[in-house]
C-alpha cells in the first residue's frame, strides 16, 4: 500500500477548497482514533489525509441565541469537562466521559464520532434526546441536518463528499429539561457500547414527566428514538406500573442483533435495565 499524501490546512476555507477540488482524493481526519485503526486493519485506504487539527477554533464551545453550539473538533475530554455542556446536556457530558480511555478522549472528537456513523457511537443518543442538529459545510455554505436524519445506516451519513461536519447545536435548556445516559460495555477491554440509552424529560413538581425523549444505541442499524416508550412515560409519574410498562415497551422497540459483543436477548433485556437507571437519575436530579 502506498502511503497517503497529507495536508494540514490552516483555515476551514482552505480545507473546504482542497476537498472541493478533489473529493475522492481526501479523507478528513481529526483524532484518528477511528480512521487510523481502520487503516491499520486494512478496512480503509485513503489516498490523502486531510488533517483538521490545524484549524483554529474548530473545537470551540459557545452559547449563543439560546443554543449551545459545539465545534466538530471538540474532544470528548473537553465535552465531559465543559460546564455549559454539563448544564444543558448532562447526558452528552456523561457519554463523552465514558468513551474509551483518557488517551482516546483526549484525541477523539465529536465530529469524528458523528461522521463515523457507528450505531454504538456514544455521543449520538444524548444528541437525539436534546434535539440536536448537525452543521455540514460545503462549497454552497452551511446546512443544518436534524441528528435523527444524519446517519442513514452503519458507517453511512448524509454528508456529501465535499462537506465537512463543522458543528452541532441544541437548545440551551438549563436544568429545566434533565437528561441522562447509561451504557453497557466491557470496561477493561475499552470496548464500545453493547447497548446505550439516553433519556431527557422535564419533571413537574408532583413528579409528572413531560417532553420525554428516549434514544437507544447499538440496538439497530442506527441510533433510534423509542417513541412507544416515550408515550408510556409522557404525563406519567415514574415508578411501579409505569416503570414496568416503560421497560416492556423499550424491550419491544429495540431491534438488536447478536454479534461478538452481545446476544440479541441480552441486549433487549438490558435496554429495560438502562432505561430504569436513566429515568431514576432524571427524577432524582430534579429533587436536588
Ligand atoms: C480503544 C478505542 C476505544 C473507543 N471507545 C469508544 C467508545 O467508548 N465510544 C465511542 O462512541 N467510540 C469509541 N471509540 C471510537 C472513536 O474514538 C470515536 O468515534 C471518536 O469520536 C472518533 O473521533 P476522531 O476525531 O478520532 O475521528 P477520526 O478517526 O479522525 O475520523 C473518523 C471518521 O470521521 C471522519 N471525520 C472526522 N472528522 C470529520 C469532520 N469534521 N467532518 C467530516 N468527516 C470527519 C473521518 O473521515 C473518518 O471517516 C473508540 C476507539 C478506540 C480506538
Amino acid at each position: 500500500m502506498t502511503a497517503p499524501r497529507f495536508a494540514r490546512p490552516r483555515t476551514l476555507d482552505e480545507a473546504l477548497a482542497l476537498l472541493a477540488a478533489d473529493p475522492e482524493g481526501w479523507t478528513p481526519v481529526h483524532g484518528g482514533t477511528d480512521l487510523l485503526v481502520r487503516m491499520r486493519m486494512g478496512m480503509a485506504a485513503p489516498r490523502g489525509l486531510l488533517d483538521l487539527t490545524g484549524i483554529p477554533g474548530f473545537g470551540d464551545i459557545r452559547v449563543e441565541d439560546g443554543q449551545v453550539v459545539i465545534g466538530a473538533g471538540a474532544t470528548h475530554a473537553a465535552l465531559a469537562a465543559d460546564e455549559r455542556v454539563r448544564t444543558h446536556a448532562p447526558a452528552l457530558a456523561r457519554a463523552a466521559g465514558l468513551i474509551g480511555s483518557p488517551a482516546i478522549r483526549n484525541r477523539g472528537t465529536l465530529g469524528g464520532n458523528l461522521a463515523n456513523a457507528s450505531p454504538a457511537a456514544d455521543t449520538v443518543p444524548p444528541l437525539f434526546v436534546v434535539g440536536a442538529e448537525v452543521a455540514l459545510r460545503g462549497p454552497d455554505g452551511v446546512r443544518w441536518v436534524p441528528i435523527e436524519d444524519f446517519a442513514s445506516g452503519p458507517g453511512r451519513t448524509v454528508r456529501g463528499a465535499t462537506d465537512l461536519v463543522v458543528a452541532v447545536r441544541f437548545p440551551a435548556q438549563g436544568r429545566e429539561v434533565r437528561s441522562a445516559f447509561e451504557r453497557l460495555g466491557t470496561r477493561k477491554a475499552l470496548a464500545i457500547s453493547k447497548v446505550s440509552v439516553a433519556v431527557a424529560a422535564r419533571v413537574e413538581a408532583d413528579g409528572t414527566l413531560r417532553e420525554v425523549r428516549v434514544a437507544l444505541g447499538a440496538v439497530a442499524p442506527t441510533v433510534i428514538r423509542a417513541r412507544e416508550t416515550e408515550g408510556v412515560l409522557e404525563g406519567a409519574v415514574w415508578g411501579g406500573e409505569v416503570a414496568r410498562a416503560a421497560c416492556d415497551a423499550v424491550r419491544r422497540e429495540a431491534r438488536p442483533i447478536t454479534d461478538l459483543r452481545a446476544g440479541e436477548a441480552y441486549r433487549r433485556e438490558m435496554c429495560g435495565v438502562l432505561l430504569e437507571r436513566a429515568v431514576a437519575t432524571i427524577v432524582d436530579g430534579s429533587r436536588s
